[in-house]
């Protein structure tokens, strides 16, 4: 395994404020150590079970992403140590979110997640749906979570012009919803791009990356 080659080339492309978000899941802990090693500390997980499991035996300072769907039912797991939650579909979700960091005294980030894709299978919420949550009198109660942004997945294509225009669509989000900023909704972050797109991706202004196999190797 070449992860400190493979993160050290994918940094040098990063524009400076671009958080590298490296997506370990289904990989060891011996392969994040690894990483660890070479400097990195934010680090991608999509199931709760598993990033839990890993938390508990890696070092205290890396900074866990969850960035896959979360079921309301499985939030307090992570809560005593995500540091954001990139697929966040629902007021309903952001409640449970809210009253776990309480219990945890901590604040929690969180990133939307817009659905952009032409595509069925992938989750998130359309603009509508996003204004809906956003005009919710409720964020307002919400202390312990702070809303970042959005997080988006483009079609799985290599047609890269429609990929670039559904990332086009994402990064409008914030001036789209700009009205909506608060003490705790502030759109600093947008989390697109993975090891097939994240050029494109930073092209079109993303401020997250998550990838994975670019850097840990192909997944089974
Ligand atoms: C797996 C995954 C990634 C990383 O994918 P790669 O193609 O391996 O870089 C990024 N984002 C999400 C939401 C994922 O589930």
């Amino acid at each position: 395994m070449e992860i400190k080659q493979n993160l050290d080339r994918i940094k040098q492309t990063l524009p400076a404020g671009v958080t590298l978000v490296a997506v370990s899941k289904t990989k060891p802990v011996e392969l994040i150590m690894e990483a660890y090693e070479a400097g990195h500390r934010d680090f991608g997980e999509n199931k709760i079970q598993e990033m839990v499991e890993k938390q508990a035996k890696l070092p205290e300072d890396i900074r866990w992403h969850m960035i896959g769907h979360v079921q309301r039912n499985k939030v307090k797991y992570m809560a005593p140590f995500v540091h954001m939650i990139h697929g966040v579909d629902s007021l309903k979700l952001l409640r449970e979110i809210n009253k776990q960091a309480v219990k945890n005294q901590r604040t929690i980030n969180c990133l939307l997640q817009v659905k952009i894709a032409s595509e069925e299978s992938k989750f998130g919420m359309d603009l509508k749906d996003t204004d809906n949550l956003l005009s919710s009198p409720e964020i307002s109660e919400l202390k312990h979570i702070r809303i970042r942004g959005f997080m988006g997945m483009a079609t799985f294509t290599d047609d890269m012009n429609q990929v670039r225009g559904e990332f086009k669509k994402l990064q409008e989000c914030t001036k789209l919803f700009h009205r909506y900023e608060s003490d705790n909704c502030r759109f600093d972050q947008i989390s697109m791009g993975m090891s097939g797109d994240y050029e494109v991706a930073l092209e079109e202004g993303s401020t997250m990356v998550r990838i994975g196999s670019s850097i840990f190797g192909s997944r089974q």
